[in-house]
């Protein structure tokens, strides 16, 4: 008798499937606590901060009453703050509202913040059991090669129509496993370069491997151009009270490093010819007072990929004589040289202060 779909997905499943920290649990909380670290990361670097939060944090509540600052120090290195930002808010909604109980309805796990359809299925399906197809990256990979689907990924069309497709595979089958196998076929066996198709039990009727078009799926919409940005790090440092200390700021804006410290900075969207002619602009912005100061040798450059964004900068240490005088006005604070390493900072600050530790 020919197996279905979703007989060979969930028995290949069963044979194959890596041992996760997150896997063959259903507390929704670690459920979703895994699904956010996920996001945009790496496994064996999810399991990492993983275990950092359920350890640091081994309840909802335990979490919701964390301060923010050692939340975004756990997260540090993690990349996309607003994840961070999202933590907290939904952690001190279930807390607050929901008596510390993830709630079992789609609808209602999507109206937490950070929570969209891919996460809601992923809690509704993997801690309650609910049938709501989860589907990936893996997912729309497997199933684009398989079916031979070339309606783009990344547009609403094409979210629909592998939602149905999946939704219609899983019927007859248990939601989380079938799930689970879905997403480990791809990040296991169908991965995105050379899939193994000579050993595949879909072989025979994969639209792909029969067309030897592997490569082509799954298809996706041409993106946006990548922006440069450029950074000119001013790394103010001044003696006080006996110690040496540095300026450093909160950033409140909306934007990637909202809630994150950095030191005070011009932003550029070309590179100037000298970093050291940042000086000249910050000069006019009247950064540095009329205090006298001097200027060390500006860094190399530090690079950071985001999303459309590719961050080049540059530190450029700035001595003063005495601190400034209206630090307060410019959201500007002194934090001692021992201390600068307790905030949570983009990365890129963090190699940075990682390279200078030892530069007295
Ligand atoms: S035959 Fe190849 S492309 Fe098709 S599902 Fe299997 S591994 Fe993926």
């Amino acid at each position: 008798m020919n197996r279905s779909f979703g007989e060979k997905l969930t028995f290949w499943y069963a044979q194959n499937k890596r041992h996760l920290p997150w896997r063959d649990i259903c507390d929704p909380y670690k459920i979703w606590l895994s699904e956010i670290i996920l996001q945009q990361t790496r496994v064996n670097q999810g399991i990492t901060y993983y275990q950092r939060f359920t350890q640091a944090y081994p309840d909802i509540f335990r979490l919701a009453n964390a301060p923010a600052d050692e939340v975004y120090k756990l997260w540090q290195g993690l990349g996309y703050y607003n994840r961070a930002d999202n933590l907290m808010k939904t952690a001190k909604i279930v807390a607050g509202q929901y008596n510390g109980q993830f709630p079992d309805d789609f609808e209602k796990l999507k109206s937490l913040p950070g929570i969209g359809d891919y996460t809601a299925a992923a809690i509704a399906s993997l801690a309650f059991g609910k049938k709501h197809p989860v589907v990936d990256g893996n997912v729309y990979r497997v199933l684009s090669r398989i079916f031979g689907v070339e309606t783009p990924i990344n547009t609403a069309k094409g979210k629909k129509e592998f939602t149905t497709l999946a939704f219609r595979l899983m019927a007859g089958h248990a939601p989380a496993d079938f799930n689970q196998a879905l997403m480990e076929f791809g990040a296991l066996h169908c991965v995105p370069h050379h899939p193994d198709c000579e050993t595949c039990m879909f072989k025979n009727s994969c639209f792909a491997a029969s067309t030897h078009r592997q490569a082509g799926f799954p298809v996706k919409k041409p993106k946006a151009p990548v922006c440069n940005r450029y950074y000119y790090y001013f790394v103010i440092q001044v003696a006080h009270k006996g110690e040496t200390c540095f300026y450093l700021k909160k950033r409140t804006a909306r934007g990637i490093w909202r809630n994150l410290y950095d030191f005070p900075a011009i932003e550029s969207a070309s590179a100037l010819e000298e970093p050291l002619d940042s000086i000249v602009l910050a000069q006019k912005t009247n950064l540095f007072e009329k205090l006298p100061y001097t200027t060390g040798t500006p860094s190399v450059v530090y690079r950071q990929q985001l999303t459309h964004l590719k961050v080049s900068a540059y530190f450029i240490p700035v001595f003063l004589t005495e601190p400034l005088s209206n630090g307060q006005k410019k959201s500007l604070f002194l934090v001692q040289q021992k201390q600068l390493t307790n905030f949570p900072v983009p990365r890129l600050i963090a190699r940075y202060l990682q390279d200078i530790k030892h530069i007295k």
